[in-house]
């Protein structure tokens, strides 16, 4: 265990985490930011371009918007780990975050900054041929695709930019959505319904994924009359939402039905003293990186000020 007492710990890189640490870091609390092991930035690393955050009359890239905040961070000494965060202690005064080489490290404050997670179908073989033509990310895997027909499950946003993007790769598209009605934005389900290479299937569900080696082909199983067909694919990218990534908190701080951590009106802090949660982890409502920042935002000031409180 490091002696060291920091005043901060942020969990996540995302857009809540990032602008926490800017802000944190700015106000001299030399936050330490767990980023993740694998890749830091967020969800917005595997998006194309963002055409809404504000400030980008042009669009940015994701990851580029995501390498400037990580930037902007370090600048004003946010101290970034490269790790996982595998245990999480928030009980006490003095908070606990274990690395994944088991070095334990300890802050006066937390801010949980996690995001969200892919929602699985939760099928048979939808594990098994993951990486073998079943996706939840198109930009990372969309041009193994190339002039093979693909499926997008879901009648969100993503599923719409995910389905748009695979156009230019597949020799066909096809959304499938459980419901007859698109629960996407106008602006990105007009560009899908535009796209002459997408088509849709309605109220249906994947409830198979064949292949041996490789996604082959669909079952489908028509939500309202209950009859399945099959549809040849090879690549299946699955679209449909996110799940707040509250597992390492989940019996420390007050969750609500869904698994998204509960703070209070108007405020970033938790149930737990020195706690504070933003971004998509408290968040399933709105989900855009902007709303994400902002709460990240108030999550360092909120932090800043029981520090402040703290040392009084
Ligand atoms: P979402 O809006 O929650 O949509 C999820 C979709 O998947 C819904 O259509 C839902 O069906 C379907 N679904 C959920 N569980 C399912 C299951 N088990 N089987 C089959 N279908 C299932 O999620 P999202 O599309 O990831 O978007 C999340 C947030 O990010 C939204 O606020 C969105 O606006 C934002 N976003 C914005 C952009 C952009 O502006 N560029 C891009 C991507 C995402 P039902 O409709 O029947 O519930």
């Amino acid at each position: 265990m490091s002696e060291q007492i920091h005043e901060l710990i942020i969990v996540g890189s995302g857009p809540a985490g990032y602008t926490a640490a800017i802000y944190a870091a700015r106000a001299a609390l030399e936050p330490v930011v767990f980023e993740g092991s694998f890749e830091s930035g967020g969800a917005l690393m595997n998006t194309t371009e963002v055409e809404n955050f504000p400030g980008f009359a042009e669009g940015i890239m994701g990851p580029d918007l995501m390498m400037q905040m990580r930037a902007q961070a370090e600048r004003f000494g946010a101290l970034l780990i490269t790790d996982d965060a595998t245990e999480i202690k928030l009980t006490g005064q003095v908070k606990e975050v274990t690395d994944s080489d088991g070095k334990v490290w300890r802050a006066k404050a937390v801010i949980l900054a996690m995001g969200s997670g892919y929602r699985k179908l939760g099928i048979p073989d939808e594990e098994r041929l993951s990486g073998r033509g079943v996706s939840w990310c198109a930009t990372c895997d969309g041009a193994f695709f190339r002039d093979k027909p693909i499926a997008v499950v879901g009648g969100g946003d993503s599923a719409m930019e995910e389905a748009t993007f695979l156009s230019r790769f597949g020799s066909k598209v096809t959304i499938i959505h459980r419901r007859s009605e698109l629960r996407a934005s106008a602006i990105m389900a007009a560009r899908a319904e535009k796209d002459p290479k997408i088509d849709f299937v309605w109220n249906s569900a994947v409830t198979g994924i064949n292949g041996q080696n490789s996604v082959e082909s669909l079952t489908l199983t028509n939500t309202v009359n209950g009859e399945t067909e099959e549809l040849e694919v090879n690549g299946l990218f699955i679209a449909i939402g996110h799940d707040p990534r509250s597992a390492l908190v989940k019996d420390q701080v007050l969750l609500d039905d869904e698994g998204y951590v509960l703070t209070e009106p108007g405020s970033t802090a938790t149930n737990v003293e020195g706690v504070f949660a933003c971004g998509d982890l408290v968040d399933h409502t709105y989900r855009q990186a902007i709303t994400a920042a902002g709460t990240g935002c108030m999550a360092a000031l909120d932090a800043e000020k029981y520090l402040a409180a703290l040392a009084d």
